[in-house]
């Protein structure tokens, strides 16, 4: 496995090894778990070179406390790496990706006006400017993303399709422990107390699936998961909804590409889900 902490060498060990491979992307911000193996494990079975990121981009933090306690466990996810098979590693410090600092803001109309974008001022800006330099840097055949971060997908989706990026995006499963929470870096900072309460969103999502099932209207399965999470001492529901799964408008009524997406807080960690809900 090549590890890169530079821009310039790996674009030349790309472009010399690999100029007409296809090359998969996998960009992260480290703490590795099972979740981004399995990003590691797609693009493997797609692509003749998979390109792993590390790294923690500051631009798409809006609180600076969540930056600094962002877990950091750089030896542990090259071991992981290696061992999935992963073939390149880009892990850049800081001034490294942003030499100056960026002014450049991005508009992602509605979609980063709402969910994350409207609890998170500024994320989405963050996202789209790193995702695209690291496009830019690998120019990756097809780049893989979670589910875990619906909205997010939706952003890069619009990204590609307004800059004409010449790439393939791919949206992966949901990876989740056994007791249904999803997997995220943040996990690493529950205390033993908070990682039990933390099922809470999971089985809210679960919940608000079985009422409207039965026909309840989203005004009760909005009420029904507040009810649910506002009973867990620590817990803070920031936002349930509904949105349309193609286009992210919020909805009032069920249809099949309806998502069920979930945030809030267990103590001072910020944790989100969702479900798609004909799945
Ligand atoms: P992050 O390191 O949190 O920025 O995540 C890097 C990539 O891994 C993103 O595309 C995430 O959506 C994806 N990811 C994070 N958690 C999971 C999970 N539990 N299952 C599948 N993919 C995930």
């Amino acid at each position: 496995m090549d590890i890169f902490k530079e821009i310039e060498p790996l674009k030349a060990f790309l472009k010399h090894k690999w100029n007409s491979e296809s090359i998969g992307l996998v960009p992260t911000m480290g703490a590795l778990h099972e979740g981004h193996l399995s990003l590691i494990e797609a693009s493997k079975r797609e692509n003749q070179l998979t390109v792993a990121t590390i790294f923690v981009n500051p631009t798409q933090f809006n609180n600076p406390g969540d930056l600094a306690k962002y877990p950091r466990t750089l030896e542990r996810d090259l071991e992981a790496l290696k061992s999935a098979g992963c073939d390149v590693v880009f892990a850049p410090e800081v001034n490294e990706m942003y030499r100056r600092p960026s002014t450049l803001k991005f508009d992602f109309g509605h979609l980063d006006k709402i969910l994350e974008g409207e609890f998170r001022p500024g994320h989405f800006s963050g996202v789209g400017l790193v995702v695209s330099k690291l496009f830019h840097i690998v120019q990756p055949t097809v780049a893989y993303f979670g589910q875990k971060d619906f909205q997010q997908f939706k952003i890069i989706e619009k990204l590609v399709e307004e800059l004409d990026f010449n790439v393939t995006l791919r949206r992966m499963p949901i990876f989740r422990e056994s007791d249904g929470l999803a997997m995220s870096s943040r996990n690493q900072r529950l205390n033993a107390d908070e990682r039990k309460k933390a099922i809470v969103f999971y089985e809210a999502l679960q919940l608000a699936k079985g009422i409207l099932k039965e026909g309840k209207s989203v005004q009760a399965v909005k009420e029904a998961v507040k009810k649910k999470c506002e009973a867990i001492e620590g817990v803070k529901l920031e936002y349930f909804e509904l949105a349309e799964g193609d286009n992210l408008t919020l909805a009032e009524n069920v249809s099949d590409q309806t998502v069920l997406l979930i945030a809030g807080f267990v103590g001072e960690i910020r944790l989100i889900d969702n479900l798609i809900l004909s799945e």
